[in-house]
């Protein structure tokens, strides 16, 4: 009896991982070694590539499928490094908080995961929102809803009145007095409560906001607002519990702070000192520039009542900086890991900012490297960022070779996420 069933449960395996999938490639991007492959194939089974050949071969069995990438060039799922995946900015936004409950929140985010995935992101580390991040990715890993893999911070971590104090700007009998629960902290041992806290609510990285911000109904865009030992207390905490860490940075003093306490990656790093870029090369701190989200601040903040007034001043100042501070740093050799801040600007449009890092000087190859293998490895990821054999199935294509025209990146025509195909 037993020997029979041990026949059955082979047989039954056997055709669950018998069928497999061809795809047939034109180009094949390599991001291990930057270099673009001609004619190859990759095997996927299950959520895995199984293997990666030189030319087109054929499937061997019935049960197998092949799908025709001939005229395309294929690459890994893109990762972007900063989204906001929970909203969108427009002119509602900033009393959308007093309207919307958290189910409200969560049905528009499905929306936008979608839109992402569809538009070549299989992996997004999303920097902040109400915590109906957190159940986004639940649900996704689930399978109920369709997006991209997330690594959410769940709610940033502030300082009293400083970015993403969720009470900035609110009149006084409705400001409460919001601590390290919320994301609100005033001492080093409220920085480690905050982060714990994260960690018990599920959040993978820690996102803190170092100084002031554009968005956010407050006077200052670029002063520091987190002491030393606030910093050093929070990056040692979710170090223990093995979590990455970002802080928005704009102004020089805050950014520096942060660099020195260990921070993992600088986002937007408009005001970036030579000796900051110096330090981040010597600490191996990743600059996730941003650029789309400064250009698109700075157009809106031209349309009047777009931004409450407090806002448009810091976002016409702020926001054009980022691309020229990207391309310096780029020449300076600060390692960069692709990001866009998508939220403050449309959901789906995160592949414009390819063609933003190459008008600034960075090589098309070297962009794509830094969506991908690059990102894999801020992430400590290693099933992502490449095709190849025993990596997670996210396959990629775009019509035209992104090497020479880095438009197509903006418009990918074929996704698939763990092997299983989301759009062609
Ligand atoms: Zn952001």
């Amino acid at each position: 009896m037993k020997k029979i069933l041990f026949a059955f449960a082979i047989f039954f395996t056997s055709i669950l991982f018998a069928q497999s999938t061809y795809i047939h490639c034109g180009k094949l991007i390599d991001t291990n070694n930057g270099k673009v492959l001609k004619e190859m194939t990759v095997v996927v089974s299950g959520s895995k590539i199984t293997a990666v050949k030189k030319g087109f071969i054929q499937a061997t069995s019935d049960q197998d499928k092949t799908i025709n990438l001939k005229n395309k060039t294929v690459l890994p799922g893109l990762i972007d490094m900063h989204v906001h995946i929970e909203g969108e900015y427009d002119a509602h936004s900033y009393t959308n908080r007093f309207r919307l409950a958290d189910a409200d929140v969560a049905f528009k985010s499905t929306v936008f995961a979608k839109r992402t995935l569809l538009a070549g992101f299989t992996t997004v580390r999303d920097l902040g929102g109400s915590g109906v991040n957190i159940s986004l990715r639940n649900a996704i890993n689930k399978g109920t809803v369709i997006g991209p893999r997330i690594y959410t911070a769940g709610k940033a971590i502030a300082t009293t009145g400083g970015h993403a104090d969720p009470t900035n700007g609110v009149r006084k009998e409705l400001r409460g007095n919001p601590g390290p629960k919320e994301g609100v902290i005033n001492s080093p041992a409220d920085a480690r409560k905050a982060v714990r806290q994260r960690y018990k609510n599920g959040a993978d990285v820690i996102k803190i906001t170092a100084t002031g911000g554009v968005l956010s109904v407050a006077k200052d865009g670029s002063g520091p607002q987190f002491t030393m030992e606030e910093l050093k207390a929070i990056i040692k905490t979710a170090n223990d519990y093995g979590m990455i860490t970002a802080a928005h940075a704009h102004g020089a003093e805050g950014m520096k702070r942060a660099v020195l306490a260990g921070i993992t990656t600088i986002e937007h790093g408009t005001l970036m000192t030579d000796e900051i870029m110096g330090l981040m090369k010597e600490k191996d701190t990743y600059y996730v520039p941003t650029i789309t989200a400064g250009k698109y601040v700075a157009e809106k903040a031209a349309i009047k009542g777009f931004y409450p007034a407090l806002v448009v001043p810091k976002a016409l100042a702020i926001g054009p900086k980022i691309q020229k501070t990207f391309g310096e740093a780029y020449k300076k050799g600060v390692p960069i890991a692709f990001g866009t801040d998508a939220g403050v600007f449309p959901h789906g449009e995160n592949g414009k900012e390819f063609g933003y890092m190459v008008e600034a000087g960075m090589p098309p190859m070297k962009a794509i490297l830094s969506a991908t293998s690059v990102n894999a490895k801020v992430l400590k990821n290693n099933a992502i960022g490449s095709i190849e054999e025993g990596k997670l199935a996210d396959i990629i294509a775009t019509d035209d070779d992104p090497t020479k025209n880095i438009h197509t990146l903006e418009k990918v025509s074929f996704v698939m996420k763990g092997g299983v195909v989301y759009k062609d």
